[in-house]
């Protein structure tokens, strides 16, 4: 079967031949249709992070097939059922098949696969992260980085009933921001972020989802007194600067938020069956990962990039 595999943190990424698993007790095979690719994957690709994926690998966590087999003791799901393959259970994505357990989740019949894709990490991540913000009708929430995450994160924030600041650096993806529903946006070149949305009034609750610690930094700092900032990206850059006295005296919550759960994820696709929400996707071949990897970095891509396999 064909993957793009790294084999170390500096060089492309290379297409190979790679055997095709057999299947275990508790795991399946889904033959891969779709595999979106998140900014998650190039993080591990470079080596970005304190903790660093073993070499070689095939990344790709966005992964959306067909079960084509199953192995003994597996009930959940059953030959021929569309599953989508979340980053929690056992990642690898961008290869024509995988074998793993029982974390896959159904995919609903109305949910197109391309679509599909990008909600099992980018739609199930933002759709908990504003969970863990609290927002609530009559809050005003800022998005920051209106990526493959982001114009999701700002969907969900409109369904909790709140008002919305987008934040990015790139007037297109502004653009995208105010059809998907924003009520305000700033692009951080242009204009202090800061400044902007204290002009609103500040933030209920800010989500960091831009792959920069100064946009964490201008997140804290666009929050009301007992605002709420939820940490999503995972910047190569690890470190930002967080003033303890006005964290204090300002009573602000801090939350990490890492994907979500499959209830979460069920949730997701049913919002979506029914229509509440948009995935903004091109597609792309496995053959030109390296050049999309490229286009994502360069933030210019209108939201996600899907690989198609079929
Ligand atoms: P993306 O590249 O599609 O989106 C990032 C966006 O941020 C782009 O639109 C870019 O223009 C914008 N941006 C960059 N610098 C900015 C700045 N200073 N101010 C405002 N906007 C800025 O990436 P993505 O796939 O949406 O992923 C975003 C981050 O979330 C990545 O770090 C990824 O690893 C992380 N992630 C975390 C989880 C989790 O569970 N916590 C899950 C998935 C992804
Ligand atoms: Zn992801």
């Amino acid at each position: 079967m064909k993957a793009a595999v790294v084999h170390d943190f500096k060089s492309p990424l290379s297409i190979e031949d790679v055997a095709k698993p057999e299947v275990a007790p508790d795991q399946i095979i889904v033959k891969i249709e779709t595999s979106g690719l998140c900014h998650t994957d190039i993080h591990a690709a470079h080596g970005d992070w304190p903790v660093k994926p073993h070499l070689p690998f095939i990344p790709g966590h966005e992964g959306v097939g067909i079960v084509e087999q199953v192995g003994p003791g597996v009930t959940v799901v059953k030959e021929g059922d569309r599953v989508a393959i979340p980053w929690l259970g056992y990642a690898c994505g961008t290869c024509e098949y995988r074998a793993f357990g029982r974390y896959v989740a159904k995919v609903p019949a109305k949910v197109d696969p391309f679509e599909a894709a990008p909600l099992a990490c980018a739609g199930v991540t933002t759709y908990k992260a504003v969970k863990m913000s609290g927002a609530r009708p009559s809050d005003l929430v800022a998005i920051f980085g209106i990526g493959g995450l982001g114009h999701l994160a700002l969907q969900y924030a409109k369904i909790a009933g709140a008002s919305v600041v987008a934040v990015d650096l790139v007037d297109e993806k502004l653009e995208l921001a105010k059809k998907l529903g924003a009520d305000y946006t700033v692009n951080g070149r242009k204009e202090d972020p800061v400044e902007a949305i204290k002009k609103l009034g500040g933030v209920d609750a800010a989500i960091s989802l831009a792959v920069a610690p100064k946009a964490f930094e201008q997140a804290f700092r666009s929050l009301r007194r007992g605002g709420t900032l939820v940490f999503v990206a995972l910047p190569a850059d690890n470190y930002m600067q967080l003033p303890i006295f006005e964290t204090v005296l300002n009573g602000i919550k801090i939350v990490g938020s890492i994907v979500g759960t499959r209830l979460d994820l069920a949730e997701v696709f049913e919002l979506h069956a029914d229509g509440k929400t948009q995935v903004i996707y091109e597609k792309r071949h496995l053959e030109d990962v390296n050049h999309a990897f490229e286009e994502i970095e360069k933030a210019q891509v209108a939201a996600r990039l899907v690989f198609d396999m079929m």
